[in-house]
């Protein structure tokens, strides 16, 4: 039996017709439903038997993903226990005061004591917690130069590309396809800035998800015939503030945020 960990995995399997045969407004409701187990994979009539069997009651419960972050989560902030924090904030240009240091994600503050205690303006989920803690810890708060590269060409990039496109990329994509407004809503609702680049997409927009580490969204609408596409490209120092795994999972952090405010929002 194949393994669920989240809604995008059904409805990736579903049609996209938004038949309603299943009783659901459209595809993604059903996914939603099907998740949270208030419907069975099944409901969809136009599921093949074999996806079915594969699928039935392979909902994987978030907690073991949750829990193997936490762990991760509590080891950084052991770290963070024994550095000084002034020079941390010295190094990363960052505010300090209140013997607590003050970074922005997406433009909201996120703070971190000496013991490692966390506050935040900003409601962000265990994925993205460890990179930015990890960033407190070993970044070099190096500017960014404005060279816009893809997840690729950063160090360390190729090997985990495939996974990038999966996770990060691909839910991103969806979304936009399914609520092209609620994305661009949700771009702005992160502090992200419409830019004219020299990339020819129909939506681009930068965000923040730590202060010198820029990520631009870029979209095609689909258009005669062609499907539509979705890239993140990155500034040419992000891999000097960060290793390429805590790069990974602050963007697959971002999608897990953004498919969460999809679902409550458009389905
Ligand atoms: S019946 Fe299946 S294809 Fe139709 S809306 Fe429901 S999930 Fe989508």
């Amino acid at each position: 039996m194949s393994q669920i960990n989240n809604p995008m995995e059904i409805y990736k399997l579903l049609n996209g017709s938004n038949c309603r045969e299943c009783r659901e407004q459209t595809c993604l409701a059903f996914a939603v439903a099907v998740f949270k187990e208030k419907k069975p994979i099944h409901g969809c009539p136009h599921l093949d038997k074999e996806v079915i069997d594969r699928y039935e009651g392979a909902i994987e419960k978030p907690n073991t993903i949750d829990e193997y972050k936490a762990e991760a989560i509590e080891k950084l902030k052991q770290k963070i226990s024994l550095i000084d924090l002034s020079e941390a904030a010295k190094r990363l240009g960052a505010e300090f005061s209140n013997n607590k240091l003050t970074i922005r994600i997406f433009g909201k503050e996120f703070s971190v004591d000496a013991d490692g205690n966390i506050s935040s303006l900003i409601h962000i989920n265990a994925y993205m917690i460890v990179p930015v803690l990890n960033y407190i810890l070993n970044g070099s708060g190096k500017s960014p130069k404005g060279n816009w590269i893809t997840f690729r060409e950063l160090t360390g990039g190729p090997s985990r590309y495939a996974h990038f496109q999966q996770r990060c990329e691909k839910p991103l994509k969806r979304i936009a396809d399914t609520y092209t407004d609620l994305f661009k809503d949700m771009l702005e609702i992160f502090d992200g800035k419409k830019i004219v680049s020299d990339i020819d997409s129909d939506i681009s927009i930068v965000l923040y998800p730590l202060p010198v580490l820029p990520i631009m969204v870029c979209y095609w609408k689909p258009e005669d015939g062609l499907e539509s596409n979705l890239h993140i490209y990155f500034d040419s120092t992000s891999d000097e503030n960060l290793d390429i795994e805590s790069i990974y999972t602050l963007n697959e952090g971002f999608a897990l945020m953004f498919e969460k405010i999809a679902f409550r929002h458009g389905a």
